[in-house]
């Protein structure tokens, strides 16, 4: 495995739309492997493609790790069937460090992707999990966690 270099904002490429995958052969079981290692050692949450210059639609995140529970997710392909409720959650983004930004997103989402052999894979997703997801899905599209409105913390949120 190897770490990959982390792209950083204003890097055009993390502004560009990726394409889908259709090669689901070795070298891409080598990706999401060092997707993996880079996203750890980071030390992140999630990862993708274009933030290591890799213009494909692959996403790698494990949101427990942090916490002692690893759950590595490699995900390729990514849709979004649904969506429902909302959140406001805080995001942060290896691509642009140290600027946290408070986005309000839905709350549950219904995912659609393929895993690394290539089979239709489908989930639910909630918490910060649907947040991460929806974040690093946006990272196919060239679009950032900056581009939405950075909301104010609030009394009623600050407890939870
Ligand atoms: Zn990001």
């Amino acid at each position: 495995m190897a770490l990959l270099p982390i792209l950083l904002l204003p890097d055009a490429r993390l502004r560009q739309p990726c394409a889908a995958i259709d090669s689901f052969d070795p070298a891409l079981k080598r990706l999401a492997d060092d997707m993996l290692e880079t996203m750890y050692a980071a030390p992140g949450r999630g990862l993708a493609g274009p933030q290591v210059g890799v213009m494909q639609r692959i996403f790698v995140m494990d949101t427990g790790w942090k916490e002692g529970r690893p759950s590595p997710f490699i995900c390729i392909n990514p849709e979004i069937k649904d969506a429902s409720g909302c959140a406001v959650n805080t995001e942060g983004c290896l691509s642009i460090p140290n600027r946290p930004v408070r986005i309000e997103r839905p709350a549950v989402i219904r995912l659609a992707w393929q895993d690394l052999a290539g089979r239709a894979c489908e989930g639910f997703f909630e918490g910060f999990a649907a947040t991460c997801v929806q974040h690093e899905r946006d990272h196919l599209d060239g679009i950032l966690c900056i581009d939405y409105p950075d909301l104010p913390e609030t009394d009623a949120e600050e407890s939870t």
